[in-house]
């Protein structure tokens, strides 16, 4: 889905599919020279990261490996609960693994903080946090982000994997929606 297709409902696009392609094999790169000689796991959080985890894997030139964690997120609304419940786990166990968790977008810090600390506790050789954007001013824990795609304004925004009521993670550009869409 393009910004044109849905055009009434946006309000303004932050970033383009072409920026976000470009930023990513930036960190691709950067990655793969992080983990030279390593084989990373590359942990995904459903459903938000599903087009960055798509496309960070493929930016990346070293082999690599995918799971996937479920937790519970914002359901219809847009403010966080702060809330954070698996509901799905990983299918493998990732003792003595390079872990790298690749989230879409991190806003007060909550989920990859507790994110964070659970796969801590299963003994990785190293756990490190990827997040395509960031809400700088929304933080409220700190969260050790080692790979950022952009920091963006606290607007909620959709598209690229994040929705607004299950809608707009195929649009491809992300965006603002415009008020009558909450309405
Ligand atoms: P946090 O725990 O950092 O407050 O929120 C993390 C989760 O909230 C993200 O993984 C995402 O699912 C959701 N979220 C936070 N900000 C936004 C936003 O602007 N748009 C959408 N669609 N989801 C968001």
């Amino acid at each position: 889905m393009d910004s044109a297709d849905v055009r009434d409902d946006l309000d303004h696009v932050l970033y383009t599919e072409a920026q976000i392609m470009a930023r990513l094999r930036e960190i691709g790169a950067q990655i793969d020279a992080d983990y030279a000689g390593r084989e990373l796991l590359l942990v995904g959080v459903l459903n938000g990261a599903v087009m960055v985890m798509s496309d960070l894997a493929r930016a990346m030139r070293s082999h690599m490996q995918m799971d996937w964690m479920a937790v519970s997120s914002y359901g219809a609304a847009t403010k966080s609960s702060g809330v954070v419940r698996i509901l799905k786990d990983l299918s493998c166990d990732i003792r003595g693994r390079d872990v790298l968790i690749v989230e879409d977008i991190v806003d007060t810090g909550l989920t990859l903080n507790y994110l964070l600390d659970n796969l801590r506790g299963r003994e990785p050789a190293s756990v490190e946090i990827m997040a395509m954007f960031r809400k700088p001013d929304a933080l409220r824990v700190d969260v050790p982000v080692k790979y950022l795609g952009f920091d963006i304004p606290p607007e909620f925004v959709v598209g690229y994997g994040l929705d607004y009521a299950q809608r707009y993670r195929n649009l491809r550009d992300v965006a603002t929606l415009a008020p009558h869409v909450y309405n």
